[in-house]
């Protein structure tokens, strides 16, 4: 269990499982005889990604980021990236029902990232969480329902077009404070329109920040500004949003939370030598 304070928040990682995903997909452009002195693939050259979310108990309220996978999956993609969906098991563990979540923030809508927003009811769909308020760009939902042939696999409408029409889930234009110390932000390249959740907390003199940065950096594995997963749909840009990132992050020494790394889950990235970047481990 990762847990810490930040300020007057207590931070949480809690997680759906793991999943299958493609290393070479999960790399980018890096070659193999690189990534795989830092991973090791299975057979089919699969990774077990992590699908950590964020729970942040500010005192009044409780907020959940991201939801994972969920139990939705049609019977094919579970064969393909299972479906682990422990989410509610890990909340549970720490002494949260779903009715006790305030606040759902999606930092896009991947189907990796909302799963558990909502739950098969017979045949309904139902939201998991019913006294949340949930949260996401309006861009990003609009390019879902585009259902474009490069990522339409992504984007399953049972995720959210239930609580964008029932009212449940609100819809973002750009920057926003979603709650006292908790604020959205784009930083685009993984999708236009991805947003970046930060924490904001004092402790007597000292303010505190962490970031769940999101597809941007998944992993402490992608670290270095190249190092971009196939899946971008606008990789150049992902670059310039790292960079951007660790403009602030670095020097107000941001804690991270990286949504896909199960060892790893958060830390503090420091500059390393000859322009690549290390993690100072929690
Ligand atoms: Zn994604």
């Amino acid at each position: 269990m990762h847990r810490t304070t930040l300020g007057d928040f207590e931070l949480t990682i809690v997680s759906d499982g793991t999943y299958f995903l493609d290393a070479g997909a999960f790399f980018g452009v890096v070659p193999k005889t690189m990534w795989s002195k830092k991973v090791t693939p299975d057979e089919k050259n699969r990774l077990d990604a992590g699908l950590n979310s964020l729970l942040i108990r500010t005192g009044e309220k409780s907020i959940l980021v991201e939801t994972g996978i969920g139990n939705k999956l049609p019977e094919k993609l579970v064969q393909i990236y299972k479906q682990p969906a422990k989410l509610l098991d890990n909340l549970h563990a720490v002494g949260l029902a779903p009715e006790d979540i305030d606040i759902v923030i999606n930092t896009h809508l991947h189907f990796d990232h909302c799963g558990w927003n909502t739950m098969r009811c017979g045949d309904s769909i139902l939201p998991t969480f019913p006294k949340a308020t949930y949260y996401a760009q309006r861009k990003e939902w609009e390019h879902g329902r585009l259902q474009l042939e490069r990522d339409a696999i992504s984007y399953m409408s049972p995720n959210y077009d239930p609580l964008v029409e029932s009212g449940q889930m609100v819809l973002l234009d750009g920057d926003r404070e979603i709650a006292p110390g908790i604020s959205v932000k784009i930083f685009p390249g993984h999708t236009a329109n991805m947003q970046a959740v930060i924490v904001e907390s004092e402790s007597g003199a000292a303010k505190k920040k962490a970031c769940y940065i999101s597809d941007l950096i998944p992993t402490s594995n992608h670290l270095d500004l190249t190092w971009v997963m196939a899946f971008d749909l606008f990789p150049l840009t992902t670059i310039e949003s790292k960079k951007r990132y660790y403009g602030e992050a670095i020097p107000e020494r941001w804690l991270t939370v990286f949504t896909h790394d199960d060892q790893t889950p958060w830390g503090y990235v420091e500059n390393g030598e000859r322009g690549r970047f290390i993690l100072e481990p929690a």
